[in-house]
């Protein structure tokens, strides 16, 4: 089928990753070309597929900005090579973002567009600040307006109607002339005492949060140095709670593989804090392997497969599915896995594991198994890591099982952990968090970098053989995850009071 091009007008949110609709990720994951503005995070340029093309459009950080014009004609000529086109705004689309100028252009060219909306900034600061906007009973309107006009001129704003409405007024791109819109504002009769916050970078691990007067709320964002992106929200009866939130804008280093920090990425990016990835190693698929492909059609001759891993999991059956096997294969054989993350992998191929500890070690999973089922003359399959240490193994096989094992993935450390063209962030002074998932990722990382450069940052330890390792090479953790998955860890970290995100004049 000759698909004709779309062009997808998608508001991006505020900028937080986990901040923008289902249906513009969707869009967004099968683009071939990405236009895009200044104020959009790698986050959300990283769920790009890597083939489509990425171009930056923004106004800032370059030599000759594009003009408007520019951008139209640079949307059309796409728009002749590729079928699925993101033209990607910060917040919404449709407020302060130009989008008539393009609209314009898509429709006298006669290109198929569609408009995905997004969070605007004045709903995010309002959240990020706790801010109510309207009220019944207070504030029936709210106004969104620009304190800067497009060619750099003086807002021009009827202030005493503005004053008179009684209900909120957020102004975007307020920085640069706060001073002249706050003096504006009171000498047409709003009262000076009215409440004003200045939100900037919403959402973003750089949020800063200043409260005040009309009268003195220019003032305080100078000493704090606010500088844009922000907004200005204004309102005599804004109710206001600023949400507990232990994590937020805490930068957190995850030494995993890319896959399962990006994964840890996203639970991070949903409690507000601001997640760095450095892998320190990568895995390597074995289930390629003669040994793997032949274990496959045994093992109904099982009684007991184990799984130690939601890696190991989602290896393993890709490798039934390219063998054509659907999961009638287990037959009667049972099945134990080490850890909720992996029970829940293997739930996503609606397999129910038999036997799931609730303490996720080797050593707890042979202890308990050996305790309820006494495996003695059982047949048993290890499908684990290659890497993965010799303690289930000796276990089982002591309390008289047969045990076979299978290695179907493998690690290997990546050279040059944390350099700064390999991962998003070195060790610095700025790194609240240093996060630990396992005892290789622990090696690997130590390899490049000496315990002394983490002295004064918090660490965090998924389990107790994770800690032992850490001890091992002189670096005691803040915290051991109770639950040891990755959940229990950002729980771990949530318990520590660290010092709070800026807020000032509260
Ligand atoms: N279309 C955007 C607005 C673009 S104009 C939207 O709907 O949000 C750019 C202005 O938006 C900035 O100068 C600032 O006032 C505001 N803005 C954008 N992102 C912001 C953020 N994360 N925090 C605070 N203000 C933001």
């Amino acid at each position: 089928m000759n698909k004709k091009p779309k062009i997808y007008i998608i508001g991006a949110g505020p900028g937080s990753g986990g901040l923008i609709s289902v249906r513009a990720l969707q869009i967004l994951q099968r683009a071939d070309c990405v236009l895009y503005d200044r104020l959009i995070g790698p986050e959300l340029l990283n769920l790009v597929p890597k083939t489509a093309e990425l171009l930056y459009v923004g106004k800032e950080h370059t030599a000759r900005p594009p003009k408007q014009k520019d951008i139209n004609r640079l949307i059309i000529k796409k728009s002749r090579i590729h079928k699925t086109i993101v033209r990607l705004k910060g917040g919404d689309a449709m407020i302060f973002g130009r989008a008539t100028e393009e609209l314009k252009c898509l429709i006298s060219n006669n290109i198929d567009f569609e408009i995905i909306p997004g969070i605007t900034a004045a709903s995010a600061a309002a959240a990020c600040a706790g801010l109510v906007l309207t009220d019944r009973n207070t504030a029936s309107a709210v106004t969104f307006i620009t304190g800067h006009t497009a060619d750099g001129k003086e807002v021009d704003i009827d202030f005493k109607s503005l004053a008179k409405l009684n209900g909120t007024i957020v102004f975007y791109m307020a920085v640069g002339n706060m001073k002249h819109i706050c003096h504006r504002l009171v000498k047409s009769d709003l009262s000076a005492h009215c409440k004003a916050t200045v939100v900037a970078n919403a959402s973003l691990a750089n949020q800063k949060i200043v409260k005040g007067t009309v009268a003195n709320i220019a003032e305080k964002c100078e000493k704090n140095n606010i500088t844009p992106p922000a907004v200005m929200i204004i309102g005599k009866n804004c109710f206001s709670r600023l949400q507990h939130r232990p994590l937020f804008g805490k930068k957190v280093l995850m030494t995993r593989d890319s896959v399962g920090n990006a994964a840890f990425a996203c639970k991070l990016a949903a409690r507000g804090a601001c997640a760095v990835s450095c892998p320190t190693f990568e895995i390597h698929d074995l289930t390629g392997k003669k040994e793997v492909k032949q274990i496959i059609p045994k093992i109904k001759n099982f009684d007991w497969v184990f799984f130690t891993s939601p890696t190991g999991v989602k290896l393993f059956f890709a490798a039934t599915k390219r063998l054509n096997k659907d999961s009638r294969f287990f037959a009667s054989a049972k099945i134990a896995c080490i850890g909720a993350e992996t029970a829940t992998a293997l739930e996503d191929f609606n397999i129910n594991a038999d036997f799931v500890p609730k303490i996720f070690t080797s050593d707890k999973l042979a202890k308990g198994f050996i305790k309820k089922y006494k495996p003695a003359g059982k047949k048993i399959l290890l499908l684990r890591s290659a890497l993965a240490d010799s303690v289930l193994t000796a276990k089982l096989k002591s309390a008289k099982a047969k045990v076979k094992t299978v290695s179907i993935y493998t690690a290997e450390k990546l050279s040059q952990n944390c350099h700064p063209e390999r991962s998003e962030g070195s060790i610095d002074e700025n790194i609240d968090w240093l996060t630990f998932a396992s005892s290789f990722a622990v090696k690997c990382f130590f390899e490049d970098i000496a315990p002394e450069t983490v002295r004064q940052i918090k660490i965090a330890s998924i389990g107790p053989t994770v800690t032992e390792t850490l001890k091992k090479i002189g670096v005691k953790p803040t915290v051991q995850a109770k639950e040891h998955t990755i959940d229990g860890l950002i729980e771990a970290m949530e318990k520590i009071r660290l010092t709070p995100t800026p807020v000032v004049g509260v």
